[in-house]
């Protein structure tokens, strides 16, 4: 007993205090800022060189959904286009992910929407099995990084699991790829309900580079209910804690 009091004496204060107020580097990419007063000719122009054809040709608008976050569009026009450091950037709600000219508005969960049953059973303690349909260990990568010593979501009774049975729902990253997609189902199949659904990542959101590709196979997202966005290309592990945080009704 005396060993393990010195050991977690050893370890100090946790080195992250709080998750929703931690500052993050100036070469952080996170929500995007545009001006409201592009020109028609600059629009199409960064709509041009954007390889994932998230910067909307008509409106300039750009769709977290899709962004891989490579910044070539703030390159290209500087001062028209800006990724700030906000890295709270997920929602429950599609269409919030589009970010439109002009607007210096956060994204946020639509609450509206919000399953009763999310707060009432997983606001305390929230399991999750990881399901990579394809991905390429970025987002997988940054998700494992969520449980180490200055993350350490499970303060919060946030874990990844081992068993889909032992889980309360499933995180899908990557472009969920035609290989993984009977995989994808059983291991859903396989979680108690009620279950929730996350995807995170660009890929996982949209196919992200690819998208339209004859090797993914993306039914599975239109047939279930989708309860939250974590966009990322990979994900911040402070985007994905606080959406998952967000998600269950954990406020500061
Ligand atoms: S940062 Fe996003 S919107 Fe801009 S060019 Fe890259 S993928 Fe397109």
């Amino acid at each position: 007993m005396l060993k393990e009091i010195k050991v977690l004496k050893s370890h100090g204060r946790q080195y992250i205090k709080n998750l929703r107020t931690q500052p993050v580097s100036g070469l952080f990419r996170g929500r995007p800022v545009i001006s409201g007063d592009m020109t028609i000719q600059e629009i199409e122009n960064v709509s041009a060189i954007c390889p994932v054809m998230a910067i909307d040709n008509r409106s300039g608008s750009i769709d977290l959904g899709r962004c891989t976050f490579c910044k070539e569009c703030s390159f290209l026009l500087p001062e028209k286009i800006r990724f700030t450091n906000d890295y709270r950037i997920t929602s429950n709600l599609r269409e919030t992910l589009v970010i439109k000219p002009g607007s210096e508005n956060p994204v946020r969960l639509e609450e509206t929407i919000v399953r009763k049953e999310i707060r009432k059973l997983f606001k305390s303690a929230l399991k999750l099995r990881q399901v990579s349909a394809g991905g390429d260990n970025s987002t997988e990568l940054e998700l494992n990084a969520c449980g180490n010593v200055n993350f350490d979501m499970g303060r919060y009774g946030i874990e990844f699991v081992a068993s889909p049975r032992h889980a309360d729902g499933i995180v899908i990253t990557g472009p969920l790829s035609r290989n993984m997609a009977e995989a994808l189902e059983i291991t859903y199949n396989a979680v108690p309900s009620p279950k929730i659904i996350i995807l995170a990542g660009t890929d996982a959101i949209s196919g992200g580079i690819f998208e339209g590709s004859p090797a993914i196979d993306r039914s599975f997202i239109e047939q279930n209910n989708i309860d939250l966005y974590i966009p990322g290309n990979p994900v911040h592990p402070l985007t994905f804690i606080n959406g998952v945080m967000d998600l269950i009704g954990i406020t500061p």
